[in-house]
């Protein structure tokens, strides 16, 4: 079906931060499959341990122990609030299965009227029907029928519109710490905090999505750990398998009470050659000093594109992010920088709220990035130059393709 606007590019291989075409060309990759290949492209304890999998045995179904999955489940656990652990295959399956944990442990502590979630306006949960109406997104809910029921959308980071929507009904507030595909906009702690609090006072739950912020992005292994303020359920996916698909909703034991045998299921969830991804990727992010790279190279990149903002103040508005979740918010339409970044042989990809993404592999050395910061700057004198040739027009302003 023709629901994506491709690029006409096709790589052929991949090494570390790099993607090659079938003749040869190199791109720089700040794109990382959208937030998943953490560990860059054909990383070779990944490669080797996936590869070693395959030979022994791909897939056993949920009937039998897996104790592949067993170990990745420990190990989110010991690194996390988390008690327990439900494997699936995508983000939005993880939103899903948190979303159902929640309505069920509402149901099980006897208030099953409890069932309405409050989400946040410009958030993205995923394409799922569900996932859709927690992100109320009119232009993807679209000619899809009934918007499903049971979701409360408040204005971003407004806190007096979420204490005036708690009511009855409400079972939990769900909200992305870092918000990815939105614009890569942050919230603060105190608000965090504060929605914390209100769930504690009311009964809810709190639920992070941390697929995209998750697994290292913002210099921690979640964001949540970042700003310190802990969640009931947790949804990942994106770089826990390293590339490989896998989703995980993680919860503590009082959260998935109601997550007893036969309550939730799925077919592929944490099949053995998906959790020799997913170990072999937490056996990178989990060894010292990989999160201090992380952290410092992330220091690193947001001062070098500081500087490029202050070089084109005619392009772009502000840096945003934390760690190597980063945007750009351009002042000529994100999709003409994105180009003119691409024509550099760099990948980049478009957010809302007109923002230019920047999302290189966590392993990205001090040398690579030097290369990509030196890119983005040859597109944006580019730019600079032809759109001031162009005419001195108002710039128009558009949305970036989110998801
Ligand atoms: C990408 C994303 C999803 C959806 O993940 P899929 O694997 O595409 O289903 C959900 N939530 C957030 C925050 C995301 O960034």
């Amino acid at each position: 079906m023709a629901t994506f606007a491709r690029v006409d590019l096709a790589f052929e291989r991949g090494e570390g931060v790099w993607l090659v075409t079938k003749d040869g060309e190199r791109y720089l990759d700040f794109t990382s499959g959208v937030a998943v290949n953490a560990l860059g492209h054909a990383h070779p304890h990944l490669v080797a341990a996936v590869t070693e999998q395959a030979q022994k045995l791909w897939h056993v179904s949920n009937l039998y122990e897996v104790p592949e999955a067993e170990r990745v489940a420990q190990r989110l656990c010991a690194a996390s609030f988390a008690d327990v652990v439900f494997f699936c295959n995508s983000g939005a399956e993880a939103v899903e299965g948190a979303i159902k944990t929640a309505r069920k442990y509402q149901a099980v502590s006897e208030q099953p009227e409890r069932y309405r979630i409050i989400t946040f306006e410009g958030a993205f949960h995923g394409r799922t029907l569900a996932t859709l109406a927690a992100g109320g997104q009119k232009k993807y809910l679209e000619g899809f029928g009934p918007v499903v029921e049971g979701f409360d959308q408040v204005p971003f980071a407004d806190l007096t519109a979420v204490k005036k929507t708690i009511g009855a009904q409400t079972a939990a507030i769900m909200i992305e710490p870092l918000m990815g595909e939105g614009g890569v906009r942050s919230v603060e702690p105190s608000f965090l905090r504060a929605l914390r609090e209100l769930c504690d006072q009311n009964g809810l739950l709190l639920i992070f999505d941390e697929v995209q912020s998750g697994m290292g992005r913002t210099g921690e292994l979640f964001a949540y750990q970042r700003i310190g303020v802990t969640p009931d359920i947790m949804a990942l996916a994106k770089a826990l398998g390293g590339g490989f698909p896998v989703g995980a909703v993680l919860a503590t034991n009082e959260a998935a009470k109601g997550m007893t045998a036969g309550t939730h299921g799925s077919t592929f969830g944490g099949n053995p050659l998906a959790m020799s991804a997913a170990n072999a990727t937490l056996d990178i992010m989990l060894a010292p000093g990989f999160f201090d790279h992380v952290k410092k190279i992330g220091i690193l990149f947001k001062q070098r594109l500081a500087e490029i903002k202050d070089r084109y103040p005619s392009l772009i508005a502000e840096v945003r992010g934390d760690g190597l979740l980063v945007g750009l918010r351009a002042i000529v339409p994100a999709g003409e920088l994105v180009n003119a970044i691409r024509a550099e042989k760099m990948l980049t990809v478009a957010a809302g709220d007109n923002v230019v993404r920047l999302l290189p592999p966590l392993i990205i050395s001090e040398q690579e990035m030097a290369e990509g910061v030196a890119r983005l700057d040859r597109a944006c004198a580019r730019l600079s130059g032809s759109s001031k040739a162009l005419s001195s027009a108002a710039p128009r302003r558009q949305e970036g393709a989110a998801g």
